[in-house]
């Protein structure tokens, strides 16, 4: 390929880093975990493995009821959560802050359910006024759930879960709530009982590390006389014989997926081992060592955060609006020159449509040291250099600064 400037080294030979939102990076330790020869699926060590799988998930989400593995992506347990509870025609609220809460309320769509929309935007998160005034609006309780999103990983918006649930608690409403952090799972903090979810959703391979193709769902004890009113479920599925299974596979709905609950189990016992305190602070270190170098990139005019109110941003995904075109140019350069692959822009309703071009995104979660963010950061800057955009200095000594800072004993 002809270089744009002319010379000829290409310094790019190195292992290249993916700092997408999800898939994350694979730590070494959960692709040696799954590299081994297949299981017995019917006794043995894949049915030890996996009760302790299920009992630490639990242990990550704060909940005392049951968790579930679907063999599935983040989009399966969308709608493993609306059919175990809902009939067609039944109405909920959605609260929408991008989208993948909109995603989500698409499916609840073709489901045959109502969707009532609460749209905050795409830069700020869910006003929990709005949230109250909405639900003391249905007398009726004709809303049977209320659904969000933790970490918005289109906007790079986070919600206040425990702030959702405070106002459907101020008007008595009896809706279940119910939360997709499928991007900020073993990230962020979540505390499912203390919270009062009901349903919480996330994927294997995000927060979790491990390779896409596991869908988690947890569903608290409250979820029960819903489900049993509900019409939309079948088989494949359907919670009770999944959480109740005759046999192990009944688990699954069928095969398991062998060689993931091992790369799971493994990626877990790095979480525990981190702790689960830490390993939040430290998403909360990482994030805000990206925003302190964003802050001075913004500088130049060309950068923005798409966040402002830093109260509002994601600790594992921050979205970046550029001048038209700037981030395009810049995705291509970092993957190109230095092997840095940066999260493309999704679109941002009513931002326009080509957002690929003016936004890009840059993932800071799971399996990530300082080594890996600040080279991360310093290949920014210098794609911002080389592009030739003034006045972008600066940013990579923020974050170091504040790495330093925030690592003081
Ligand atoms: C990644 C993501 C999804 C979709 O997950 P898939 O595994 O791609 O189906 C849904 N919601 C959020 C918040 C996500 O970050």
């Amino acid at each position: 390929m002809a270089k744009p400037n002319g010379n000829s080294v290409r310094l790019a030979a190195g292992r290249g880093h993916h700092a997408l939102p999800g898939p994350s990076v694979v730590p070494d330790r959960v692709l040696r975990a799954m590299h081994r020869a297949a299981p017995n699926i019917y006794e043995g060590e894949l049915l030890e493995v996996s009760d302790t799988v299920y009992a630490d998930l639990n242990t990550i989400a704060g909940n005392s009821g049951h968790a579930l593995i679907y063999i599935g992506n983040g989009h399966a347990t969308w709608e493993a959560a609306l059919v175990n509870t809902l009939s067609k025609g039944d109405t909920i609220l959605s609260l929408q802050t991008g989208r993948f809460g909109a995603g989500w309320a698409q499916t609840a769509k073709s489901l045959g359910i109502n969707v009532e929309v609460i749209d905050f935007g795409t830069d700020q998160s869910v006003q929990v006024e709005r949230v109250e005034a909405a639900l003391r609006g249905d007398t009726e309780h004709s809303i049977k759930a209320v659904i969000t999103v933790q970490t918005e990983t289109s906007s790079s918006v986070s919600n206040n879960i425990p702030s959702i649930r405070s106002a459907m608690t101020a008007c008595s409403h009896p809706a279940l709530l119910m939360v997709d952090s499928i991007a900020s799972f073993g990230c962020e903090p979540f505390k499912m009982d203390a919270w009062g979810v009901d349903i919480l959703l996330t994927g294997c391979q995000k927060g979790l590390m491990t390779p896409p193709g596991l869908g988690i769902v947890f569903i608290g004890d409250g979820v029960w006389p819903l489900y049993e009113e509900a019409n939309l479920n079948t088989p494949y599925w359907d919670w009770k014989s999944r959480v109740y299974p005759e046999y192990f596979a009944a688990r699954f709905s069928g095969t398991p997926p062998t060689h993931h609950l091992f790369g799971l189990r493994e990626a877990l016992d790095m979480l525990l081992e981190e702790g689960m305190e830490n390993v939040w602070q430290r998403h909360r270190v990482q994030a805000t060592a990206v925003w302190a170098a964003l802050d001075c990139w913004a500088n130049s005019g060309c950068l923005a955060f798409n966040v402002p109110n830093a109260e509002d941003r994601s600790w594992v995904v921050t979205c970046v609006k550029t001048e038209s075109g700037l981030a395009s140019r810049l995705r291509a350069w970092c993957e190109s020159e230095t092997g840095l692959t940066l999260g493309i822009g999704l679109n941002l309703e009513p931002n326009g449509a080509k957002t690929t071009d003016d936004l890009f995104r840059i993932g800071h979660m799971g399996h990530l040291d300082p080594h890996a963010l600040l080279g991360m950061l310093a290949c920014i800057e210098t794609g911002l250099h080389a592009l030739g955009i003034k006045n972008s200095e600066g940013g990579v000594d923020a974050a170091m600064k504040y790495i330093a800072t925030a690592t003081r004993t």
